[in-house]
């Protein structure tokens, strides 16, 4: 677990009391601070009470008074369709409103990482479409070259959960729109910007507010490097506001299907074959038809997101290559559950949104 800092002896209220706000309660009594827990679920705040946790309710009027922040669940709306009761008196009254992501960068690092020969670093992985196989990759690619590495936020567990990393540990998160959004610190290291195709646009006002939402994980303090998918414009937007110019190599500019040969750091996949061109030339090269877990256009272009984050953390090109063989891929994404008949069935019950289920399909 990863106590939160800055709250000790001082009331934080917890909306929504499913995994994440259980254990932002856990983590913010490890701290010190008070937390205030509630749900609008009689099922939800009958679970925590059972795991020995005390309720407030939260939607009394002099519920917020005296408390020092709001922490609130990625699934309960803060602005769009409409803002829960809770969050919008928490606004009306002043008080910060906060998730366990933002909780988690501002409590992570101490005075301990100092002292450590390779400081902990954090990836951060957001995007449309791909978030779950590119973050579960470069941790599968991560734990293959013996390093030290655990995986939280919308994928495995919660960010808060997590034990405290060790020296030369990486920590991935995959990290949603709803949670970029609201998250009040987020300095990862390295940042991967897969994809953008609409989704969730009842959440955050239509496209203009979706993507500002993911872009808010490139702009607040900024990542020392930033792995930014360029097959959308809102791709090649950020990639040039970020960098100070096309061969400023803090920025990855990754393609599925663009040649960009001509940029200071890239990569990119065409006709199955992934290359990484780095300051004019040529570093890499590795054939991913032969990679199994990873098959059609969309998984090459995670492939090439992930080669690009692990290669950001100092990783050589042939032990990702290995380590891209060895991938299994992920349950319910583009996965072969059986054959018969010369027929082969495919679960992709993940693909969520239009782009997702188009993209397997073509690459079938
Ligand atoms: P996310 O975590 O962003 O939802 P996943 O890695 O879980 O993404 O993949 C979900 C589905 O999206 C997959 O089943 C596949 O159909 C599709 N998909 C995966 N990667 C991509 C990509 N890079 N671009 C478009 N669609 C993708």
């Amino acid at each position: 677990m990863i106590p939160v800092k800055g709250y000790k002896g001082q009331k934080v209220a917890v909306l929504g009391l499913g995994r994440s706000g259980l254990a932002t309660a856990a983590a913010l009594r490890a701290g010190g601070a008070e937390p205030l827990l509630w749900d609008d679920s009689p099922e939800a705040r009958a679970k925590a009470a059972e795991a020995g946790h005390v309720l407030t309710d939260l939607t009394r009027a002099a519920a917020l008074d005296g408390v020092a922040c709001l922490v609130t669940s990625p699934g309960i709306p803060h602005l769009f369709p409409a803002p829960h009761p809770v969050i919008a008196r928490a606004l009306d009254q002043g008080i910060p409103v906060d998730n366990d992501i933002g909780l988690f960068f501002q409590s992570a690092a101490g005075p301990e990482w100092d002292e450590m020969e390779t400081p902990p670093k954090v990836v951060a992985v957001t995007g449309s479409n791909g978030k779950s196989t590119t973050t579960a990759l470069i941790h599968h690619i991560l734990a293959e070259a013996g390093r030290p590495t655990q995986m939280a936020g919308n994928i495995g567990k919660g960010v808060l959960s997590i034990d405290p990393p060790q020296d030369g540990e990486v920590i991935v998160l995959e990290l949603s729109s709803y949670q970029t959004e609201l998250a009040r610190a987020l300095t990862p290291d390295v940042a991967v910007f897969t994809n953008l195709s609409p989704d969730h646009l009842d959440r955050h006002g239509g496209t203009g507010g979706y993507f500002a939402a993911k872009a808010r994980l490139f702009a607040l303090g900024g990542p020392d490097r930033a792995v930014i998918g360029v097959d959308e414009i809102e791709g090649r937007f950020l990639a040039g506001q970020l960098g100070q110019g096309p061969q400023d190599d803090r920025v990855i500019r990754v393609s599925s299907g663009s040649k960009l040969e001509g940029f200071g750091w890239s990569v990119f996949a065409r006709k199955g074959f992934l290359a990484e061109w780095r300051k004019g030339r040529q570093v890499a090269s590795i054939d991913l038809r032969a990679v199994k877990g990873l098959s059609g256009a969309h998984n090459h272009q995670n492939a090439c997101a992930a080669y690009a984050a692990c290669r950001s953390l100092g990783l050589a090109p042939k032990l990702i290559e290995g380590a891209l063989h060895s991938f299994a891929g992920l349950p319910h994404r583009s996965q072969l559950v059986g054959e018969r008949d010369g027929v082969r069935f495919i679960n992709d019950s993940k693909a969520t949104n239009v782009d997702s289920a188009a993209k397997a399909l073509q690459a079938f």
